[in-house]
């Protein structure tokens, strides 16, 4: 790679973007729409030419259908279910094999919907991917690189430069930006190339995954209420799970689980495995057979200079609890409105700063607490409880296991309090751990009410800074719209009274930044309105 890179001088020139986007997976689509629609144009260099056919990200959260309704793409995004309308998205675990008589269904996201002015959604990946290059083909301000991959990258004062090779006859090319975000997976070469280490919990665990068709196994579920997953939990399986996931509803399934370390393709009987967890055997054709290591690696920042990383690149896990290309999305929507404001001249480089300051803690943290120390957690649950052992201890046990599953979706609310481009509390922290709240609060999402006029406050917000003016004092309003005006801050004010739904956001003003967590709000007028606003972008 050095090798190839090394040959810069000769290697020719194209015009200069605002933003180099290293990788087209979904958060660098994301990336990319999100900053064409703000006028900021980009380019995607992806070195794939196909697109790939494994399901991976499938659970998509409530917070993540509102970037694709800013998007203008949540109902390609319904239209792209493979699954039929309303088909219920929750899951089940087992003690042992699906057979199992202990089992239980969690309550999952539907506890958290209210806070979320979108429902959530599950669909293969690749549907999704599908979803959003449609949406950029659409869009003249973003550029596409495809079958070119990128071996290097470096920067200086001015500018960031990218090195990239043709997949197909070796051509040789260098391109500048004002910046690059590598959005190129857990292997991250832009990360890699600017040194950033990563830190997280290697589980010397290999594991399997599958892509099967199987008609018997859907037949051999109907003892369940209708669900998406199933997740079948060994005692012996150290808190690693045997995962199934539906693509569609009658045949479509992908898998995985634990395997040894010396497994591979030829020498491992995948079918064997698969019938041992679902408890039954079944007829089942493979479309995919592969492997991945059990690891959660969290980047130690997530900003060099003008580079940045984000999504897989930033941090990777397993797919234990659907965290991975959610919190890439958010990566995205955080990242893109803060590079729109430096390159239009209104934000600092202190909002620049803010985004890994923002999103580093709340991935560390569900890497540490969501995600590895529920593996240890269910390790050690099943350590402790057998049913063939003791079934009272062993009941009592699995019904506040399935309450304590339940809160985990309730638990993990990520919010800013902390930020410095926040006025958040004295000593607030940016923590993936909260509480879902309708009540207006300074760092978090705000919440999806609904106005006067019958629309949702998400219908009228649009993607810029806005001030929602509950009964808000015509004077005090027109001060902020001036000083933003003065400040080049794209602002918009939403202004209603305090009745009804508004009530519950128990707050008179309040302004909400770009991608939607509340900067501040107050009873009366900020006392020092430019300090406010110059906070809030950075300056
Ligand atoms: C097998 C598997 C199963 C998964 N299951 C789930 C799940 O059930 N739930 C969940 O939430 N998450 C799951 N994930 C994780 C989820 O898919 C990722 O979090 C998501 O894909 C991250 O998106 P991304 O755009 O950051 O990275 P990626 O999807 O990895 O995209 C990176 C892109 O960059 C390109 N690229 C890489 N290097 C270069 C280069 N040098 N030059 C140019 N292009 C480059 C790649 O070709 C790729 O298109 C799974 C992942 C895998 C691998």
């Amino acid at each position: 790679m050095i090798g190839e890179a090394s040959l810069q001088q000769e290697i020719p020139k194209n015009k200069d973007q605002q933003i180099i986007i290293v990788g087209g997976g979904p958060v660098g689509m994301g990336l990319a729409i999100e900053l064409g629609q703000r006028g900021i144009s980009s380019c995607i260099i992806e070195r794939r030419i196909g697109t790939h056919r494994i399901p991976k990200g499938q659970n998509l959260m409530q917070r993540t259908l509102d970037h694709f309704y800013c998007w203008g793409i949540v109902d390609e995004l319904r239209a792209a279910r493979v699954m039929p309308v309303d088909y219920p998205i929750g899951g089940i675990t087992t003690y042992g094999n699906l057979m199992s008589e202990y089992w239980y269904k969690p309550q999952q996201r539907e506890a958290v919907k209210d806070y979320f002015f979108q429902a959530n959604e599950r669909l293969p990946q690749y549907c999704t991917e599908d979803v959003l290059r449609n949406k950029i083909s659409t869009m003249v301000n973003i550029e596409n690189y495809q079958g070119w991959r990128v071996t290097d990258v470096s920067q200086d004062k001015r500018q960031a430069q990218v090195f990239l090779i043709n997949e197909e006859d070796g051509e040789l090319r260098s391109l500048n930006a004002q910046y690059v975000v590598g959005c190129d997976g857990a292997h991250s070469v832009v990360r890699n190339s600017i040194g950033i280490q990563r830190s997280g919990s290697n589980f010397d665990q290999k594991m399997m995954l599958a892509v099967f068709r199987s008609k018997e196994l859907h037949e051999g579920l109907k003892r369940f209420p209708e669900v998406s997953t199933y997740r079948a939990m060994f005692p012996e399986s150290k808190g690693y799970w045997h995962f199934f996931g539906r693509i569609d509803v009658g045949e479509g399934w992908f898998f995985h689980a634990p395997v040894a370390l010396d497994a591979t393709t030829e020498n491992y009987d995948f079918k064997a495995l698969i019938q041992k967890a679902a408890g039954f055997e079944f007829k089942c054709e493979f479309d995919y057979v592969g492997f991945w290591d059990l690891q959660v690696a969290v980047a130690e920042t997530y900003q060099s200079g003008r580079i940045f990383i984000a999504g897989d690149a930033a941090h990777s896990h397993p797919p234990y609890g659907g965290f991975g290309v959610n919190n890439g999305l958010e990566d995205a929507r955080n990242l893109g409105w803060k590079l729109a404001a430096k390159l239009q001249g209104w934000g600092g480089e202190k909002l620049l700063a803010s985004y890994s300051q923002e999103r580093h803690p709340i991935f560390k943290e569900t890497g540490e607490d969501f995600i590895t120390a529920r593996i240890e957690r269910e390790g050690k649950f099943f350590e402790a409880y057998n049913p063939e052992k003791d079934l009272n201890a062993f009941l009592d046990a699995w019904e506040k296991k399935r309450v304590g599953t339940s809160k985990m979706a309730t638990a993990y609310e990520p919010h800013y309090e902390g930020s410095s481009v926040i006025d958040g509390p004295p000593n607030g922290v940016n923590s993936a751990h909260g509480e879902h709240k309708l009540k207006a609060r300074i760092g978090h999402h705000l919440a999806p009410l609904s106005l006067s006029s019958g629309r949702n406050v998400f219908e009228e917000i649009g993607n810029d800074f806005c001030l929602i003016a509950l009964d808000g004092d015509d004077e005090i309003i027109k001060n902020m719209v001036e000083i933003a005006d003065k400040m080049g801050i794209p602002f918009r004010v939403i202004c209603d009274n305090q009745k009804d739904d508004r009530e519950k956001f128990q707050a008179r003003y309040i302004l909400v930044r770009p991608d939607h967590y509340i900067v501040w709000k107050g009873k009366s007028s900020p006392k020092n309105i430019e300090g406010l606003f110059s906070k809030a972008i950075g300056k």
